[in-house]
């Protein structure tokens, strides 16, 4: 069965690399018109629209902050003048600025809540009402397993991941009468820049801790939510689905 998302277009937030670009591109292949946003200033943002847009689909640039409901709600505006609907959100954008507790600045748990929270609050607000009219759209949240667990060293990261559990849940119930249907993934060990550092030791023994005994890869992310966009998941909505090998069960 061939997946198909003609017609269809999706805002990604933080589409410029890693995570968010993979999501975009997937996306693109089964044909949708992809708004890519990402921080204003990005090159990583045009050098994705060029990629995609090699590949032939439809593509605009929204840079904005997602801290920012003003930029929110202008990236919609947009979206809707180019493309007329807007019937899939991933909010992906992400930061972290790890610490121990009694480490951890104000600023580095405001910057990260600011962006990894009201984010996808802002721009879920922003996307409800024309989707409301639709009377149909897909949000794709862009949590983590340490929204579930907890880490050391991440409590506002972890605060922020579990916060858009909480969001994902609520915006689910709020809106499955309107057939809008709201999950979140969360990525376990992905390879990045960050994991590609670490020494062949260092690896082997998290992947120890890794049933499936490997990192995952961005693609790995980008299916899930490919899936979760598409009508094979039609049924699903406010679940929170783990893609980390096993790592927690
Ligand atoms: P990344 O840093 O490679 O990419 C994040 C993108 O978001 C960047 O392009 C960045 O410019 C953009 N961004 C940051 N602040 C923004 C803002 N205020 N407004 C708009 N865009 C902004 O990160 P990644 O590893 O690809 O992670 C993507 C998402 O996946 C994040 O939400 C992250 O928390 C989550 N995640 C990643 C992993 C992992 O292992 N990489 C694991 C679990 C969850």
């Amino acid at each position: 069965m061939e997946i198909s998302l003609k017609g269809k277009t999706a805002i990604v937030t933080g589409a410029g690399r890693g995570i968010g670009r993979a999501v975009a591109r997937m996306l693109a292949q089964c044909g949708a018109n992809i708004v890519i946003n990402d921080i204003p200033g990005s090159q990583d943002a045009l050098d994705a629209q060029k990629e995609l847009e090699q590949m032939g689909a439809k593509t605009l640039v929204c840079l904005g902050d997602v801290r920012s409901y003003a930029d929110a709600e202008k990236m919609v505006k947009e979206t809707l003048d180019k493309f007329k609907s807007v019937d899939i959100l991933v909010n992906n954008a992400g930061i972290t600025r790890d610490g121990l507790l009694m480490r951890m600045s104000e600023a580095d748990w405001d910057d990260v809540l600011d962006i990894n929270l009201k984010g996808a609050f802002n721009t879920t607000k922003a996307v409800i009402r024309p989707m409301s009219k639709q009377k149909g759209g897909a949000i794709v949240n862009m949590a983590s397993i340490v929204g579930v667990t907890g880490n050391a060293g991440q409590v506002n990261y972890a605060s922020s991941k579990a916060g858009l559990i909480g969001l994902t849940k609520s915006v689910a119930k709020e809106y499955a009468s309107r057939n809008i249907r709201v999950n979140a993934v969360a990525p376990g060990f992905i390879k990045s820049k960050m994991t590609d550092v670490l020494s062949e030791e260092v690896k082997e023994s998290y992947f120890k801790s890794i049933p499936l005994g490997r990192f995952g890869e961005a693609e790995d992310i980008a299916k899930t939510v490919l899936y979760l966009v598409s009508d094979l998941s039609l049924y699903i909505t406010g679940q929170v689905i783990h893609i980390d090998g096993g790592l927690v069960m």
